[in-house]
């Protein structure tokens, strides 16, 4: 490992789990409580997916320099995948370069969305004023992205204002995180059929499993989907394991162990995710390695 980054194979940690809103306390020992923040080291180079409220302790961390590079993958523009930006250190580092892809925008960069979040009165400091340089791609989810070399396909999600799927495949490994998203049928309709292709073989799919099929009625249209619909996208995709992910933040580490006892009665790959867990990919198809603690800070 080099400078915190594996140099092979495909890594996933994570530094936020939970969605809609961080949440603290007790109750959040487990599993964790910040928001959206994947990081992803494949073949020697690292990406951030999402910028919740994860990004901020991943960023203290990292001890940024000048001549440093970030690449942060937005699924899409909610809070709780961009309000971690804020307070991530490397943007108050002189010399350091962030780029920001967005592809829920049909093409347009998250710019000045982004731009509305950093400003008076919202918040003081405008991207203007920070001493790193941002920049801001947009594209549309479906296209295959080249980052450094590597390709990185991705595709759009039923979610309101749109969300972006992504893959990651160094080698015999892949890994495909699928987060925000509402299931729309069983494998016979046209989303779920492309979702089935897009995940097809994956070592892990990381999927928005926001509620279960108990809950779910009551949330039908919020964008979010159940561990239920993700064991039939990873059975359906042959996928090696599902790891569950934008956890309610109305629920407990009890309600969590609940969910996972019960998913993995009915599918052994099955896991919830914790914050300070990392995994590593297996060969397509196959399992994942996961080693399970809390995050350093
Ligand atoms: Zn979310
Ligand atoms: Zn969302």
């Amino acid at each position: 490992m080099t400078n915190g980054i594996e140099q092979d194979g495909l890594f996933l940690r994570f530094w936020g789990v939970r969605g809609s809103v961080g949440v603290a306390g007790p109750g959040t020992n487990i599993y964790g409580g910040h928001t959206s923040c994947i990081e992803v080291s494949a073949g020697g180079r690292r990406f951030i997916i999402d910028a919740g409220t994860g990004l901020v302790p991943f960023g203290m961390q990292l001890e940024a320099r000048a001549g440093d590079h970030f690449d942060i993958l937005l699924t899409h523009l909610h809070h709780d995948h961009v309000i971690g930006l804020m307070l991530f250190a490397p943007c108050f580092v002189p010399g350091v370069t962030i780029d920001i892809y967005c592809g829920n925008l049909g093409g347009e960069s998250a710019e000045e969305s982004l731009k509305r979040l950093f400003s008076p009165p919202l918040f003081p400091v405008t991207f203007d004023a920070l001493p790193s340089k941002v920049r801001f791609i947009g594209f549309s989810a479906g296209e295959v992205l080249t980052i450094g070399g590597l390709e990185i396909p991705t595709c759009p999600l039923n979610h309101p204002d749109g969300a972006t799927g992504y893959r990651f495949d160094v080698g015999d490994a892949s890994a495909v995180v699928l987060t925000d998203m509402e299931h729309e049928g069983d494998a016979s309709d046209p989303m779920s059929a492309s979702l089935v292709s897009f995940s097809e073989g994956a070592g892990v799919i990381v999927y928005d499993a926001t509620f279960d099929e108990d809950d779910y009625p009551r949330y039908r249209g919020w964008g979010h989907s159940t561990w239920e619909a993700g064991v039939a996208l990873a059975r359906a995709a042959q996928a090696g394991s599902l790891v569950c992910f934008h956890h309610a933040p109305e629920y407990d580490d009890a309600r969590i162990a609940l969910m996972e006892k019960k998913m993995k009665a009915d599918f052994s790959g099955g896991s919830f995710a914790r914050e300070g867990e990392t995994l590593t990919i297996g060969k397509t198809g196959s399992m994942v390695q996961s080693n399970i603690r809390k995050a350093v800070l």
